[in-house]
């Protein structure tokens, strides 16, 4: 059975910048993970970020820059970040991936304004933008029916 990385905070880790978790209670995540299915990553830990850290937004996309409200730029943090993660999803062979909406970093639709005031623009954090770079569906929360329909599907493909 293949693998499903997961952003670490939907397991109940606290690695959110405020310290904090977003955690999913799913009975097929429950599954999955009491399985060894799961591979979780916090991309912003990966890169070096501490917990509590200033909460950081997109300023720009082309060239990237993210800064945190007091514009101290993280953008080197965010990308080795980025990185990791798809170095973790290509080494464990992950089908998919299944990412914090609305972050800088896990986001796969709608990310930050950039403006730190809660609006939200069409774009994707850089690690979930990384991974769908090469080849790697990105899901969020409010997705989890299409997940799980593309992960059962994947398992009738033979590896
Ligand atoms: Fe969760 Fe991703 Fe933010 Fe880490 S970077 S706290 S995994 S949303």
């Amino acid at each position: 059975m293949k693998k499903i990385l997961i952003s670490a905070c939907m397991l109940g880790d606290k690695v959110r910048y405020d310290g904090g978790h977003h955690l999913i209670d799913h009975p097929v995540l429950k599954r999955w993970r009491e399985e060894g299915r799961l591979v979780p990553i916090c991309p912003e830990i990966a890169g070096g970020m501490e917990i509590p850290r200033p909460a950081a937004e997109t300023q720009c996309k082309f060239p990237i820059l993210i800064t945190t409200q007091t514009g101290e730029d993280v953008t080197p943090q965010f990308l080795t970040g980025a990185e990791k993660t798809l170095e973790i999803a290509q080494r464990e062979r992950v089908s998919c991936a299944l990412m914090k909406a609305k972050s800088p970093s896990c986001g796969n639709q709608r990310i930050f304004d950039g403006n730190f005031s809660g609006k939200l623009v069409e774009g994707s954090g850089v690690a979930a933008a990384e991974l769908m770079r090469n080849g790697i569906p990105v899901f969020n929360e409010k997705q989890l029916n299409e997940l799980f329909a593309f992960v059962e599907d994947s398992e009738r493909i033979p590896a």
